[in-house]
């Protein structure tokens, strides 16, 4: 019988692939959801889970005893987490309440060896505390590293979304050339479902690395390109910009600037190896099991456009030529 799984954050950005994969597999799935009405934009989310078999629990992840309740009561084997960055250290009180195996809300980069500049800095701190946390309590857990979703990474934008790619400008970060991992978003949550069924990714940091998925931001960018058969100006946007952005301290724009400064200039994916007796890269557990591929991802995006031009809810920009100097850029853009 398949453990019983308690997702919290069901109904976030990265939660929602978590509980779509959880429900599409075996195991029982529970997901926590704060006491009180569910905003209005929250409610079809969770009425379509429901109808997929999920049970909802009302309790507040921050209450030690009535976590403790809720995981005995509901005969809980595996809690994963997935709530957003502000409310990351209140993991803290639920690991008190833990003797499940655990994984707490991770699902980026490994925060122990990235390094970003502030802001982004203060919330792989509390990260970091949970990884310390969670390891000194003896609680079984495994931290997911998969890198990015499989999206154009806007360094301005307050969140990866859905949107397809930018169709009047790409921003490129500097040289253009350091590299990233992009990972599909419905591949995080089914690739998190095989690693709880996995012994051998206990107390692990698993780390997604696609092969086929490591583009630079101007890998990415032809990509776009070929895909909508347009070229698009690029305009570079320097490390110095990046980290005025990420020196203004608007949360939450500062903060991705932040971490685009890691990711594309640093090159905190890939500039290390995977070679720590608690490291493992997912590819060498299930050799033949593929990721979805980028390229597919980016059809999907173009396919949304196409979709879009269709119903008249969008104009394509008229064709500029390609920018190849920097430009002049303010610093809300
Ligand atoms: P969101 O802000 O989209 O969603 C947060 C979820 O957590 C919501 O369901 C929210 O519930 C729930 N939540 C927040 N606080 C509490 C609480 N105290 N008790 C119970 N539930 C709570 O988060 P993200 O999906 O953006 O982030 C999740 C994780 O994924 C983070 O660790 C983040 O760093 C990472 N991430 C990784 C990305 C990548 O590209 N690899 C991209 C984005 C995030 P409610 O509906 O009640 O508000």
């Amino acid at each position: 019988m398949a453990g019983r799984v308690l997702i919290i954050g069901a109904t976030g950005f990265i939660g929602k692939f978590i509980a779509e994969a959880s429900l599409a597999s075996p195991h029982p799935t529970y997901l926590l959801l704060r006491p009180g009405p569910l905003l209005p934009s929250k409610d079809p989310i969770i009425k379509a889970f429901q109808l997929k078999g999920a049970i909802l629990i009302q309790g507040e992840m921050n209450n030690k005893n009535s976590m403790e309740k809720i995981l005995k009561d509901y005969e809980i084997d595996i809690v994963i987490s997935a709530i957003g960055p502000e409310s990351l250290l209140d993991q803290l009180i639920l690991v008190e309440a833990m003797k499940s195996r655990f994984l707490a809300s991770e699902f980026g980069h490994d925060v122990e060896r990235a390094d970003p500049v502030e802001p982004g800095l203060t919330m792989y701190k509390e990260k970091r505390m949970v990884r310390r946390v969670v390891k000194e309590s003896g609680v079984p857990y495994t931290n997911i590293c998969c890198n990015s979703i499989a999206s154009w990474p806007y360094y301005d934008n307050c969140h990866p979304s859905h949107l397809p790619p930018p169709l009047d400008y790409l921003h490129i970060y500097a040289h253009g050339n350091v590299k990233a991992y992009f990972v599909d978003g419905n591949d995080i949550g089914k690739f998190t479902m095989k690693v709880i069924d996995d012994d051998r990714t206990v107390n692990k940091t698993v780390h997604f690395r696609p092969s086929s998925n490591c583009f630079s931001i101007n890998e990415l960018a032809s990509l776009w390109e070929n895909k909508i058969g347009r070229t698009i100006p690029r305009v570079i946007i320097s490390e110095d910009h990046l980290l005025a952005v990420a020196a203004e301290n608007r949360i939450p724009q500062s903060i991705v600037a932040s971490f685009t400064h890691d990711i594309f200039i640093k090159g905190c994916q890939v500039n290390f190896d995977i070679d720590g007796p608690d490291d493992v890269e997912i590819s060498t557990l299930y050799p033949d099991e593929a990721f979805r591929s980028l390229e597919d991802c980016f059809e999907d995006f173009a396919l949304m456009v196409d979709d879009k031009i269709q119903r008249g809810k969008l104009k394509l920009p008229a064709q500029k030529s390609v920018v190849e100097e920097a430009v002049p850029m303010t610093a809300s853009c």
